[in-house]
């Protein structure tokens, strides 16, 4: 089956699922939209009001604002991937609860699998959750990080500069910067056309570092809830997910 197929699968499961509370109060779930071959892939909280009526990711104010944020980063929603970390709406728009982002991680975890993004930007403190737990999004909005060989950037959420101004240009901000991000990206992927001789001294070189810019292997379609999840505290010399330098 393709990963296309297989995306339109989940959706239907999404659509008739009942593994929460959260499918008594739905009008509609939402499972994401986007093509199934993407190099970026956006992912929310939850679905409010509007997106609970329509069925479709960030339709409301702040979905209207994410139009303008995308365009800030040089992109289009026909480019991207987006989703939340729950499929349906909490009610009075509360924070999806623990057993609630238990129970249907299952869907996102198997679109990221299959979407195999090369960068995941999460919206807002939840979804960043999901990457990095001990984060403070006030502290690493706008920030790249690498978790597990997957590349993460962490964002506000569009919906936090319709109840604080202020953090409207701070979003803006860190978009233009996403653009730039993506761009080096691009560059770093391209291959040489003159392919040089290898000459002695290349062989005496030690082993390149890693370079942050370059591209990161893609995670194998494992389960994603072994790559998201930080390192427990107790291991010996936790390690931080490595945040890179670019932001
Ligand atoms: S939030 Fe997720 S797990 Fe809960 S009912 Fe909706 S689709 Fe199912």
């Amino acid at each position: 089956m393709t990963a296309e197929n297989r995306l339109q699968e989940i959706r239907k499961e999404i659509e008739v699922c009942h593994a929460c509370p959260l499918a008594k109060g739905r009008e509609r779930s939402v499972p994401g939209e986007g093509p199934a071959r993407v190099d970026i892939l956006f992912i929310g909280e939850a679905p409010g009001f509007h997106e609970n009526r329509q069925g479709k990711p960030f339709v409301g104010q702040a979905g209207q604002f994410l139009d303008e944020l995308l365009k800030a980063a040089g992109l289009e929603r026909s480019q991207v991937f987006i989703t939340n970390v729950v499929k349906c709406r909490p009610p009075n728009n509360r924070d999806p609860l623990p057993e609630e982002l238990q129970a249907c991680q299952v869907y996102l975890d198997e679109q990221i699998a299959l979407l195999q993004p090369k960068v995941i930007v999460t919206l807002g403190r939840i979804s960043m959750g999901k990457f990095i737990e001990m984060g403070r999004i006030s502290s690493i909005h706008g920030k790249t990080h690498n978790v597990n060989g997957q590349k993460v950037v962490t964002m506000y959420h569009p919906a936090a500069a319709l109840h604080q101004p202020a953090l409207r240009q701070t979003l803006i901000e860190d978009f233009a910067r996403l653009k730039k991000f993506i761009s080096a990206d691009a560059q770093a992927e391209k291959p040489d056309p003159t392919p040089k001789p290898v000459t002695k001294t290349d062989q005496n070189l030690s082993p390149k570092p890693i370079n942050e810019l370059e591209p990161q292997p893609k995670p194998q379609a494992t389960p994603p809830v072994e790559l998201v999840k930080a390192e427990p505290a107790q291991r010996e010399t936790p390690k931080p997910p490595e945040q890179l330098s670019l932001f």
